[in-house]
């Protein structure tokens, strides 16, 4: 019989498991502790609870970590772990070392259903979802588990796709009974999945990332299908409810591609459709994907288009294009290990 896991329950369920064996309430905080202030990886190390308890326990449940089968380290220190979460079923994470901060990128489902163009992960489709489990053990079974300062959603898979299972992922990064992680070092990006990005704006404190890319609703289209489903207009209208001027941030990722999304044009109308919001915009290099049309802009390109926005007020970054030499776009490493099988 598959055992239950323990790590990725929340207290409330911690609580649930203790009620339903007899056990004494204070063991839920005892178990939660050993979880994740203590990362024990076994319950038999749990020492202050009886050697029947442990045993009880074990009947029914395991800790549930495994480690990455895989890692690629690039030339800029970036590693890419692959994790494997079944037959055929691989998910990737990104730990992304910098001089003041160390990011993980981690998964929320195996594969995608929104097939975006330029997305190696949209290609393979959509394989399952992750559980809390699966989605946590991206960090906890990483080698660099407590060098992460900051993690964000970036990896594969929509996670407001799989929303309830990314909220119980985020209470354990932040509760004080778990992790207790600052919210504002957790980013959560989104093609921005209607209704569920207003669920995550009320049950959540993370920072949210837009993936944007156009602001004209035909070309955004045809690089994002599902523009169609949520149309990126009804998004901001929900964005523009909430207050994005103090602990939260709010930023729109846009992949700067070759002569496709980066003309005065563009920059005039993502001014006018973002006015009002408090917000940066990220500009993005595009990752090369085997079989596309689609390229990258070049570093001068979106330098001048990086100024252009500053030019309306726009605060505006560009990020380091990092692990070039690892198969950097998300979705490409577990996309060749599936083709090698
Ligand atoms: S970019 Fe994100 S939402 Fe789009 S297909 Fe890739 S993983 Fe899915």
């Amino acid at each position: 019989m598959q055992k239950e896991r323990l790590y990725g329950k929340t207290f409330n369920e911690i609580k649930e498991v203790v009620a339903s064996m007899g056990l004494p309430k204070f063991t839920a905080q005892q178990i939660s502790d050993w979880l994740y202030k203590k990362d024990v990886n076994s319950i038999a190390e749990m020492s202050n609870l009886s050697k029947a308890t442990r045993q009880l326990l074990e009947e029914r449940f395991e800790i549930g970590l495994y480690p990455p089968i895989s890692v690629s380290t690039s030339t800029d220190g970036t590693k890419k772990y692959l994790y494997s979460i079944g037959p055929g079923k691989y998910v990737e994470a990104a730990f992304i070392p910098e001089e003041t901060r160390n990011t993980l990128c981690i998964s929320s489902q195996v594969g995608c259903k929104m097939a975006c163009t330029f997305c190696m992960t949209g290609h393979q489709k959509f394989h399952g979802q992750l559980s809390v489990n699966e989605i946590l053990n991206q960090l906890r079974s990483l080698p660099e588990f407590r060098e992460v300062s900051n993690i964000v959603y970036m990896g594969m898979g929509e996670p407001m796709d799989n929303l309830q299972e990314v909220l119980k992922s985020l209470e354990i990064l932040t509760a004080d009974y778990a992790l207790a992680w600052s919210p504002k070092r957790i980013n959560v990006s989104t093609i921005g999945v209607l209704p569920e990005v207003e669920e995550f704006i009320q049950k959540s404190k993370a920072h949210l990332a837009i993936s944007l890319h156009s602001p004209f609703d035909d070309e955004r289209q045809q690089l994002m299908p599902m523009q169609k489903a949520f149309p990126i207009k009804q998004v901001l209208n929900i964005l523009r409810k909430y207050d994005w001027s103090s602990q939260r941030r709010l930023s729109f990722e846009y992949i700067v591609f070759d002569g496709l999304n980066h003309s005065e044009r563009h920059v005039k109308e993502l001014a006018r459709i973002l006015n009002g919001l408090k917000f940066r915009i990220n500009l993005i290099r595009f990752h090369q994907i085997p079989d596309s049309p689609l390229k990258s802009s070049d570093a001068d390109h979106i330098l001048l288009f990086q100024q252009q926005l500053k030019n309306k007020g726009i605060i505006t970054t560009i990020r380091a294009s990092r692990g070039q030499d690892i198969d950097a776009a998300c979705g490409l490493l577990s996309t060749k290990k599936l083709l090698s099988e």
